[in-house]
C-alpha cells in the first residue's frame, strides 16, 4: 500500500493509477458528501498548525476505510449577528436561514429594543425559536417576560444552577458543555456565576460570552470581580474560551471585538 498520508488528492489519484479505479471513485464520492472544494488539498491534519477542532467539513478522503455519513456534520451556514445596544448591557440576536436565536434580553423595558433588532434584519418575533440566557443576572434576564409574550413558540434555556433563579413565564432547559441549540455550541463557564454559559457558533466564529469576559476599548478583560461570585473559577472560564476556536467576541457589557478575538483572549489568559 502507498503512503497516502500527507499527499493531495490529485497526487493521491495520481499515484493510485487506473487499476485502482474502484477507490479513485470511492475518494472522489466521500468528498462530494462535504463542503470541501474539489480543488482543496486533502493533507492528514498538521497537530503544529491545526485549529483545535477540525473544520466541519474536513474529509476523510485519504483514508481506504468507509466514511461514516453520521460522523459528517451537517453543514449549516454561519449565524450572522445583530447587537441589541442596551445602554450598559446588550442583547444579541443570532441568525440563521430566516431563524433566531436571542442571547440575553437585557433589563426590564427591552422588549421594544429587541423588537427593532428583529425588524431591523427583516425578521419579527414569530421567527424567534430559542432564548438562550447565558445567566441569572437582572440585566441580562430583565426582560424575559415580555421577549416570551412575543416569542411565543421559543423555547428558553439556561445554565442549571440559574434556572430556579430566573423569573421565566415558562419552563426553562437546562443546558451545558456538549449541548447544541439552533447549531451552537453550550460552553459551561461558572465564575460569574456559577452556571453562567457562553455560546459558540462554530462556523461563524463567534461566541457569545455573556459576563464571562468584558470588552474594554477594543480589547478583553475577564469577570468583573465585583460582580462574580468566583474569580478563581471565573478565570479558569477565561482559559478555557481561550482554547477555542472564534473570530468574534460578542460581550454583555462592552464593545464586540471582530477579528482576531481568539488572539486577544489567548493573551489575556496567558497572564492569568
Ligand atoms: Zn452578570
Amino acid at each position: 500500500m502507498i503512503a497516502i498520508q500527507s499527499l493531495t488528492r490529485r497526487v493521491f489519484l495520481r499515484q493510485l493509477g487506473t487499476t485502482s479505479l474502484a477507490i479513485a471513485v470511492f475518494g472522489l464520492s466521500a468528498c462530494s458528501t462535504s463542503s470541501d472544494p474539489g480543488d482543496a488539498p486533502v493533507t492528514q491534519p498538521d497537530a503544529t498548525n491545526q485549529p483545535l477542532e477540525p473544520p466541519p467539513s474536513a474529509p476523510s478522503a485519504t483514508t481506504n476505510r468507509p466514511v461514516e455519513t453520521t460522523a459528517v456534520p451537517t453543514s449549516l451556514p454561519p449565524v450572522s449577528y445583530r447587537r441589541v445596544n442596551l445602554g450598559f448591557v446588550s442583547a444579541y440576536i443570532l441568525v440563521r436561514s430566516g431563524s433566531a436565536a436571542i442571547v440575553d434580553t437585557g433589563v426590564a423595558g427591552s422588549a421594544p429594543d429587541i423588537e427593532a433588532g428583529l425588524a431591523a434584519v427583516g425578521l419579527g418575533w414569530k421567527n424567534v425559536e430559542h432564548l438562550i440566557l447565558t445567566h441569572r443576572h437582572d440585566d441580562h434576564v430583565g426582560s424575559v417576560d415580555a421577549v416570551l409574550a412575543g416569542a411565543v413558540s421559543a423555547v428558553s434555556y439556561a445554565g442549571e444552577a440559574e434556572i430556579d433563579r430566573i423569573p421565566s413565564p415558562v419552563p426553562i432547559v437546562a443546558v451545558g458543555d456538549g449541548d447544541e441549540v439552533f447549531g451552537l455550541q453550550i460552553i459551561n463557564t461558572p465564575g460569574h456565576t456559577d452556571g453562567h454559559i457562553s455560546v459558540l457558533d462554530p462556523v461563524g466564529g463567534i461566541l457569545v460570552a455573556g459576563d464571562a469576559l468584558n470588552g474594554a476599548g477594543g480589547g478583553i478583560i475577564g469577570a468583573n470581580p465585583q460582580y462574580s461570585s468566583d474569580m478563581e473559577t471565573a478565570n479558569e472560564s477565561v482559559k478555557k474560551l481561550a482554547g477555542l476556536s472564534f473570530d468574534t467576541i460578542l460581550f454583555g457589557h462592552g464593545e464586540p471585538v471582530e477579528g482576531g478575538a481568539q488572539v486577544l483572549l489567548a493573551e489575556l489568559a496567558a497572564g492569568l
